[in-house]
């Protein structure tokens, strides 16, 4: 028998203490260390601002908020997520969410818990309308990395307050008022309180409603009345001249099949009959009428009325609405209406110059 050689002995007892060269099976998986795997949520760093779910190319990143519970759910579902890595990238605080080096491992049920990754923020929400304004967490992020301009935005220092305090938000109120600049509010209601502030808007009802003001032609006509007088083309000048004293009026609406053709009043007397030798008796109103007939619809502004009557050098103006002739306006109350805006006006900025809004 032939002896075993010192090497073949060294290689006999290498092998003895050594530990196998094949893993056992079952066996554990294990990623490479810099493997990018499925991304997780980090709730410490997270501020809920949801740049990751803009970001993320496959839409794997849901953002659903929840006004009522003032509730912010950021989900990632790992059936789409390609662990791309973008979100951990753009993460606003850098660790929000972070790639680890876990296996996608296969799953039969996609709806399993553990095919998604969720993290929750308390969400702020707008005092006056109800609107999202953001996360509170986010709020607090930006106001530290302004550091002593935080204090310039109400939101950010009641974001800041709310950690010292228990208050209860305050309800909305039935009209934007000045109060509401320092209340937690979104970007929309804010700028309506700074620059659309009571003065402007007297006749506001809610902050979503948009301002339910009547027009000055319709406020004419409450005032005045709807009454329109009018005649037919064939009536003589003189019966004109008689409805208009009787009816205390100073034009009439010349009608024809219902519909209006041309204005008469005093001026067409004095200029195209008494002046140019003709009689009242035998003339007919549509000899001596102005035409065509210059209207307003009922929505009409006072300067928009005076704008055409300048332009078209008219006194009267019928009102319609749709087709409808539904009253006559004069230069008269168009004068007083556009004189009562403009006091309204100063009177209302003059209070809010002394301080009389709340
Ligand atoms: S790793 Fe990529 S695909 Fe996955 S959630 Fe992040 S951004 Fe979306
Ligand atoms: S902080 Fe980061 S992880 Fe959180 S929502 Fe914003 S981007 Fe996404």
């Amino acid at each position: 028998m032939r002896l075993p050689k010192i090497r073949e002995i060294r290689e006999a007892l290498t092998s003895f203490f050594s530990p196998p060269y094949t893993s056992k099976y079952p066996a554990k998986p294990a990623a490479f260390p810099s493997y990018r795997g499925l991304p997780r949520f980090n709730a410490a760093y997270c501020v809920g601002c949801g740049a990751c779910a803009q970001v993320c190319p496959s839409q794997a990143i849901e953002v659903v908020d929840d006004p009522q519970r003032k509730l912010r759910t950021l989900r990632v579902d790992y059936g789409s997520c390609m662990q791309c890595g973008q979100c951990q990238e753009k993460c606003i605080t850098g660790k929000g969410i972070v790639n680890g080096n876990e296996f996608s491992l296969a799953v039969s049920d996609l709806a399993a818990p553990e095919v998604f990754e969720t993290v929750e923020k308390e969400l702020v929400v707008c005092e006056c309308c109800g609107e999202v304004v953001g996360c509170r967490d986010h709020l607090l992020w930006v106001r530290e990395r302004l550091g002593a301009k935080a204090y310039a935005h109400p939101n950010l220092l009641l974001a800041t307050q709310a950690l010292l305090t228990d208050a209860d938000a305050s309800r909305a109120k039935s009209r934007p008022r000045r109060e509401d600049q320092v209340k937690m509010s979104c970007a929309r209601c804010r700028q309506k309180v700074v620059s659309a502030d009571e003065f402007l808007y007297p006749r506001y009802r809610t902050f979503t409603e948009e301002p339910a003001e009547e027009s000055a032609v319709a406020a004419i006509l409450r005032r005045k009345g709807r009454a329109v007088w009018t005649v037919s083309p064939e009536t003589k000048v003189f019966e004109a001249l008689r409805l208009l004293a009787e009816k205390n009026v100073g034009a009439l609406v010349v009608v024809e099949a219902g519909r209006p053709v041309g204005m008469f009043s005093e001026r067409d007397y004095a200029r195209k009959v008494a002046l140019m030798d003709r009689t009242s008796f035998d003339t007919p109103v549509k000899e001596v009428m102005s035409s065509p007939v210059y209207g307003v619809p009922v929505t009409a502004g006072a300067e928009e009325c005076m704008a055409l009557m300048t332009e078209k050098r008219v006194r009267h103006l019928p009102v319609f609405e749709g087709d409808r002739l539904t009253g006559l306006i004069s230069i008269g109350d168009v004068v007083k209406s556009l004189i009562e805006e403009q006091r309204s006006v100063i009177k209302r900025l003059s209070d809010y110059i002394m301080g009389k809004y709340s």
